[in-house]
């Protein structure tokens, strides 16, 4: 068998996707991805926000890398802008004054609010709830379908292949190069594979011969409620308690997003909203702000992956040859994409990520190793005679 490709990328969500457009500069790339439409599961049922001062170093570290490509892409990524801003307001009611504290001491640009200056900026914001808050001031919405799609467009520009309704699920290591029986005869070959396989990362690396890392799919609700008209009610800032329990966002001149923020463990699959967890949400939100909801117009659920750790997991796998992981994304696979693209793209290249602007000393903090303590070293793909 002969490479038909450098690398094979599995997953066209938005690690997928922007990765391999970064690759794809370099190498002859193919993107294959299950569904009939890429954007089906995580990526398509995000919140879409930009939050500095959310999840553990490594991500606030991809995050702020992020920001620059999020406020000026290349020229041609996308028609209108990526990003537009918004505040968010950490609020602590008795019982959470220590969480805040100690965001508002590890956190960067957070800036401390009195209540009565948190209720100042939102009205709605009931006296009895906040005993302290703060507010970080530019946090930024995210266009996400824009980002994604930028990304996809990229990587066809730069002569990278999208396959829909292409699932791996047979994939075998022979004579140094992956192989993907897509089935009816075909099969892929390439000496990288990049595991871009979201709640289905186990999996993919199971079906390839590969050691698990210990991905926990965990399920999020969302809902968009229709409320009453409120003055000034779009421009507010997002708004969530310091023991992230619950959070809201405006969506519309009327329309709010909330989530009871829940992280109940899953099965890989295309989840769904519980009734329940819609509930929840809407109850814990009421409590903290005087809205009253007239009707629930949209409900959803999605998977955020999480790694053992809690950081990502970008970089080769300690024992199998040319098998790169991009997952365990989290709550923030949005927010970190463009730099954890370019970091996933220099490891796979054989480039020193440390020398990248911005990635400087993240590859050690991402690194999958971590997670199969027996590592025996690098498992780098040889860029063979075929390169
Ligand atoms: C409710 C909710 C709110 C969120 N809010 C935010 C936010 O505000 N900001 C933020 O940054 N992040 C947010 N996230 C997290 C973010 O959505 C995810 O981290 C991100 O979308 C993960 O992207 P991904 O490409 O890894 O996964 P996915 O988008 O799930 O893509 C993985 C793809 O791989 C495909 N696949 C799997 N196995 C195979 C196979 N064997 N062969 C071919 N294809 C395969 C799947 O079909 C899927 O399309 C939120 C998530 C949820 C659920």
């Amino acid at each position: 068998m002969t490479a038909t490709h450098d690398v094979i990328v599995v997953g066209a969500g938005i690690a997928g996707a922007s990765a391999a457009a970064e690759i794809a500069a370099h190498r002859r790339v193919v993107v294959l991805e299950a569904e009939e439409r890429p954007g089906v599961h995580s990526t398509g049922r995000s919140a879409a926000l930009w939050i500095l001062n959310y999840g553990p170093a490594d991500v606030r570290a991809l995050s702020a890398a992020s920001r620059p490509f999020l406020e000026g892409p290349p020229q041609g990524f996308a028609a209108h802008a990526l990003v537009a801003p918004r505040a968010v307001l950490f609020v602590a009611p008795e019982g959470q004054e220590a969480a805040l504290a100690a965001m508002m001491a590890e956190g960067q640009g957070l800036e401390e609010l009195s209540p009565a200056a948190a209720r100042a900026l939102v009205p709605v914001l009931r006296a009895d709830y906040a005993r302290a808050a703060a507010i970080e001031r530019d946090g930024l919405d995210l266009d996400v379908a824009a980002i994604h799609q930028g990304y996809l467009r990229l990587l066809r520009t730069r002569g990278g292949e999208v396959r829909l309704d292409a699932r791996a699920g047979r994939v075998a290591r022979t004579g140094g190069l992956w192989q993907v029986d897509l089935g009816g005869g075909e099969v892929l070959a390439a000496p990288v594979l990049v595991n871009a396989a979201g709640a289905w990362g186990d999996e993919l690396a199971e079906a390839a011969g590969v050691a698990p890392i210990g991905l926990r799919p965990l399920r999020r609700t969302a809902c968009i409620v229709d409320g009453p008209a409120i003055d000034g009610f779009p421009g507010w800032p997002l708004m969530g308690d310091a023991a992230h329990s619950w959070y809201c966002r405006p969506e519309a001149r009327t329309k709010l997003l909330v989530s009871p923020a829940d992280e109940t463990p899953s099965a890989p699959c295309d989840a769904q909203p519980e009734e329940i967890d819609v509930a929840l949400g809407i109850d814990r939100m009421q409590v903290a702000l005087d809205i009253p909801v007239r009707r629930v117009e949209h409900r959803w659920a999605g998977l955020r992956t999480f790694t053992p750790d809690g950081s990502l997991a970008i970089g080769w796998d300690a024992k199998a040859e040319g098998f790169f992981w991009l997952a365990g994304q989290g709550g923030y696979g949005i927010q970190t994409a463009p730099a954890a693209a370019r970091l996933a793209a220099s490891l796979v290249l054989g480039r020193d990520p440390d020398r990248e602007p911005g990635l400087s000393g993240i590859a050690r903090r991402t690194d999958p190793a971590r997670f199969h303590s027996q590592s025996s070293g690098r498992r780098a793909a040889g860029w063979g005679s075929a390169h």
